[in-house]
């Protein structure tokens, strides 16, 4: 489908991108490039790619498609260095979790006759760098591609091809909407979680150790959300300002109403609520987009193998796929292990 892939950032979605990616035979060079020394030997030693580099200009040299899997505030830096070098004709995209920001930063580099189409594959787990990924990450998940209305129809249907290889579904959105609709699913539930926990943490010890004895009534779900990474999450919420206050305040709002419910004892109010909340759950797994299984299909350690032109793939020990960057579902995979769900 490609010449060269090149990958700037080998982390968890990097490298998710270079396995799947090599194992569906979707391009001929998979070039790798990162920032440290120490996570490119890491890369080759998993033999994610053929070229290894730390220098993103050598990965980009001759691309037909380039793809920045690392933190949305780093891309001005990297764009300024690798613009002047992408090839005519090539795509560029990314994963980043926010895309009206990421446009701004990556739409001023992006030379005549380079195609500009920002990606995020809503899909994801709590774990970062090269080891963390795995092939299956992307089956089943959404990738939602937001191009400009100028870029050109068949760069787009190829990305799409692409995305659809790695056995994603592909959206197409407008970058603010996509802001926006993530705000609520993604962005919102990281912050509840991150803060119940940071909660938690503040506890005094005797209370603390109580919570981790009973944390399989809830709160367990939570921490598996709440340990994300902390660069990628900062990032979100300096980059997606607008969208996550916005959606807070209706948050808070509700919140608000749920006080009052419990405080003067409204019974019938909060059953309405839950069994309105209740049929959301369900129309995620009618959508295929988590498991009635009985304990949310927590993995309880089976080998699976994956089928792909490049051989076969043992499925064991790798995170569980997750619903979007973090809030997670579960899929065939699941099996895999790991993963907790939230
Ligand atoms: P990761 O596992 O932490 O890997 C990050 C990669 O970016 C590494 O190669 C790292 O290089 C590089 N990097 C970090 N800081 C950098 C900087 N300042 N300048 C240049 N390179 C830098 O991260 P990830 O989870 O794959 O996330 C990558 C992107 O995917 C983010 O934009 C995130 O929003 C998006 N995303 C993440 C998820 C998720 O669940 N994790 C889901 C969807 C989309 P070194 O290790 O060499 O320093």
């Amino acid at each position: 489908m490609f010449e060269k892939l090149a990958l700037i950032g080998i982390g968890l979605i990097g490298s998710s991108i270079a396995r799947a990616a090599r194992l569906k035979g979707l391009a001929r060079t998979i070039a790798i490039s990162t920032r440290s020394a120490e996570t490119l030997d890491e890369a080759r030693g998993l033999g994610l790619g053929d070229v290894y580099t730390l220098d993103p200009i050598e990965a980009v040299a001759g691309a037909d498609l380039v793809i920045l899997c690392i933190p949305v505030q780093s891309y001005g830096g990297v764009m300024e260095k690798i613009g002047p070098y992408l090839a005519p004709g090539a795509i560029l995209s990314d994963v980043g979790s926010v895309k009206q920001h990421v446009i701004k930063a990556m739409a001023p580099f992006v030379p005549k006759g380079v195609s500009l189409i920002p990606g995020h594959p809503i899909a994801g787990t709590e774990h970062s760098g090269p080891a963390s990924g795995f092939p299956e990450l992307f089956i089943n998940r959404w990738c939602v591609l937001t191009p400009a209305r100028d870029v050109d129809p068949a760069a787009v249907e190829k990305l799409t091809a692409f995305w659809s290889a790695l056995g994603s579904n592909v959206e197409i959105m407008d970058a603010a909407h996509h802001d926006m609709v993530l705000a609520i699913t993604s962005h919102i539930p990281h912050l509840v979680a991150y803060n119940i926990v940071g909660t938690v943490a503040d506890l005094e010890q005797d209370t603390q150790s109580e919570v981790i004895k009973f944390s399989a009534s809830g709160f367990r779900d939570f921490t598996r959300i709440a340990a994300s990474d902390p660069v990628m999450w900062r990032d979100v919420f300096l980059t997606n300002r607008d969208a996550v206050l916005e959606m807070l305040g209706r948050f808070l709002e509700d919140l608000a109403k749920l006080q009052r419910m419990v405080r003067v004892g409204d019974g019938p109010g909060l059953e309405e609520l839950f069994t309105r909340t209740r049929k959301i759950r369900r129309s995620i797994i009618t959508a295929g987009q988590e498991t009635a299984a009985a304990d949310f299909g927590r993995p309880h350690g089976e080998a699976k193998t994956l089928e792909g032109p490049s051989g076969t793939l043992e499925l064991t020990g790798a995170p569980a796929p997750q619903l979007d960057v973090n809030v997670e579902v579960s899929q065939p995979v699941r099996e895999h292990g790991g993963g907790d769900d939230a």
